[in-house]
This record gives structure tokens, sequence and C-alpha cells, in this order.
């Protein structure tokens, strides 16, 4: 399918899960690829993963910083049940790591990765994309490529949706917040760093859940709502004192939004289509969209 009238076959938005499997597996089927990626900040993300995960995408385990070996679930009676996950683990990465390692396997595959921001696109004509964005590798300069595809993986917030794909603005989305924090060299009363916690309660979050993921030297510690007037902050300051982790240093502080529904249309019906965050592409009851944004990824091939 290489048409040599455009610079690439597609051009990729965006390098976090989504685009990083999309970038790796279209250049590997022998396509030529441009891997957009702003690198304007570390991912928010508690970081949970299902190892189904490492087999499925070839990651290898020493990307984990913890494995999970139980959940315990904390009901709006404080009721703890624990629950062991035999056999298997939750695993932990770190998105500082995690992403950027995904675009070195994209680049190795043959993708060309560029430190850009998208801006806009346009068709010149029905098969020729014209992507405009700014280069952080050539001084911020605004630059120009054609492709026949463009995928948008640019997250919740994704430009390449708002501008192609019609009622984007409608998807529902929580605002989720966390705290990283240095754990603690062993485990406590309160705090094990093989348990994750999830807490059921409306005084922490009034209607999603609030956690504590251990990642070996870190753990996320945050919380999810889709109220305005909710202070999330607040929520996190009150889990840290109930687990113990009030006096921890704090590492970074973060939020960003989870999308709680899939779009309705992916695609715009010619050469641009959405995947991961972008299309809405989460479980919306744990919030976990690392393993979904890479399956859309995968799916994304030309
Ligand atoms: C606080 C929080 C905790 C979470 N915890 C978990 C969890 O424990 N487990 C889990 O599975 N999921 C979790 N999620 C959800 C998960 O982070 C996302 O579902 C997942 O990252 C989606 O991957 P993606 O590649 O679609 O999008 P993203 O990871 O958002 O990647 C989008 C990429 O596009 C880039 N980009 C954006 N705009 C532009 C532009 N204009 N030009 C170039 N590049 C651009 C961004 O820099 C980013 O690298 C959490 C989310 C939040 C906010």
């Amino acid at each position: 399918m290489n048409n040599t009238q455009t610079d690439y076959d597609v051009i990729v938005v965006g390098g976090g899960p989504s685009g990083a499997t999309a970038a790796h597996e279209i250049a590997l089927a022998g396509h030529r690829v441009l891997l957009l990626e702003r690198a304007f900040r570390i991912k928010p993300c508690g970081g949970a993963i299902p190892p189904c995960m490492l087999e499925e995408f070839d990651i290898p385990r020493s990307l984990l910083k913890a494995e999970i070996q139980s959940a315990r679930m904390i009901s709006p009676t404080v009721q703890k049940v624990d629950m062991p996950i035999e056999g298997t683990f939750v695993g932990m990465v770190d998105r500082d790591e995690f992403d950027p390692w995904l675009r070195s396997r994209a680049q190795q595959a043959g993708a060309e990765l560029e430190l850009a921001a998208f801006k806009k696109l346009e068709y010149l004509d029905d098969t020729t994309i014209q992507v405009t964005y700014v280069s952080k590798d050539h001084d911020t300069e605004v630059r120009q490529a054609t492709a026949r595809c463009v995928l948008g993986a640019d997250g919740a917030r994704s430009k390449v949706a708002r501008q192609s794909i019609p009622k984007h603005a409608n998807v529902p989305w929580v605002l989720a917040y966390h705290e990283i924090v240095k754990a603690p060299d062993t485990a406590t009363e309160d705090y094990d760093p093989q348990r994750c916690e999830v807490w059921y309660q409306g005084k922490l979050s009034p209607d999603f859940y609030a956690w504590v993921f251990p990642h070996g030297n870190s753990a996320s510690i945050g919380v999810g709502s889709a109220l305005k007037d909710f202070s999330a902050q607040d929520s996190v300051s009150a889990l840290r004192t109930i687990s113990g982790l009030d006096t921890a240093e704090t590492i970074r502080k973060e939020g960003a939004p989870i999308p709680m529904k899939p779009m309705k249309r992916w695609d715009d019906g010619k050469g641009v289509l959405v995947s991961g965050d972008a299309a809405g592409v989460v479980a919306p009851a744990s919030g976990e969209g690392i393993y979904y944004a890479m399956l859309c990824g995968r799916q994304a091939q030309c």
C-alpha cells in the first residue's frame, strides 16, 4: 500500500501505550511511520497492568516496579476484604520508563520518532493528509508532513479527535488525581508493598474510588471523581493519613481525565482513526486503560 506521493504511510500522533504500540506494529509490517510525541510531561497514571499484557505485547518483566500479590477492598462501612491473587499478580509500571521503552521499540522497528506537538491536519486530496506540527527536535520549527492515514493516539483530550470526529466532546470523563510518594522501606501496619488497596467510600470519592498502588520504591495514592466541586487533593491527603503515608516524601502531584465511555465513531470515514483514550476506550469501573490502549493500537493496522 506504499504511496510514494506521501512522506509517510501513517503519521501517529501521541507516543503513549496506544500510539507507540501502533507505530511499532505498523512499522514492523513494513510501512513508513512518523510517530509524533510532544513529551510534555510524564503521563499521570497508577500504572497497574494485567499480567497477560507481558506475554501478549512482549513486555519484559524487568519493567515492572512491583508484582502485587493481593487486593484489599475497603467498603463504605470500612469492612476490609483481602483478595489473594493466586498464581499470578497485578503488575505495576512507571510511565516515565514504560512509555519511552515502547517508543524506543517502535523506533527499532523502523518508525521515525519526532519530539513534536501536533497542531492540525487537513486533506490535500482524498488520499493525502497534511499534518502540521511544532518540532522540539528542530528548534520549535513549524513543520509539515503528509501521509495517507493519521492515527490520533493523543490521549483523552485528543486534538486529532476534536478536529476530525463529530461529537468527540460528548465523551464523559472523571478527573483522576494522584500523589506519588516515597514508599516505606518495609511493610507497616497500614502499608504492604505487595498489596494494592481500593477504597469505596463516599468521603474519599463520591462517584468513583480511591487507591493505594505500591510501585517498589514509590507508591501512587489517588482518587477519581466527575464532580466539579470535589477536592481530590483533600481526599488524597485524607487517604495518605489513613495509610500512614502522610509524612512520606512527595515525589509528584498530578492529575488527568479518564474517559468513561468509548466514542460512537473512531474514524472520519476516510484516513483518520483514533485509538486508546482518544477513542474513550477505558474500563469504566476501574479506569484501567493501558492494556486496552495497546489493544486498540494493535488493531489500527492499515
Ligand atoms: C491518575 C490516573 C491513574 C490511572 N491509573 C491507571 C492504572 O493504574 N492502570 C491503567 O491501566 N490505566 C490507568 N489510567 C488510565 C491510563 O493512563 C490511560 O488509559 C492510558 O494511558 C491511555 O493510553 P493512550 O496511549 O491512549 O493515551 P496516553 O497515555 O494519554 O498517551 C497520549 C500521548 O499523546 C501525547 N500527546 C498528547 N497531545 C499531543 C500532541 N498535540 N502532539 C503530540 N503528542 C501528544 C501525550 O504526551 C501522550 O504521550 C490512569 C489514568 C489517570 C489519569
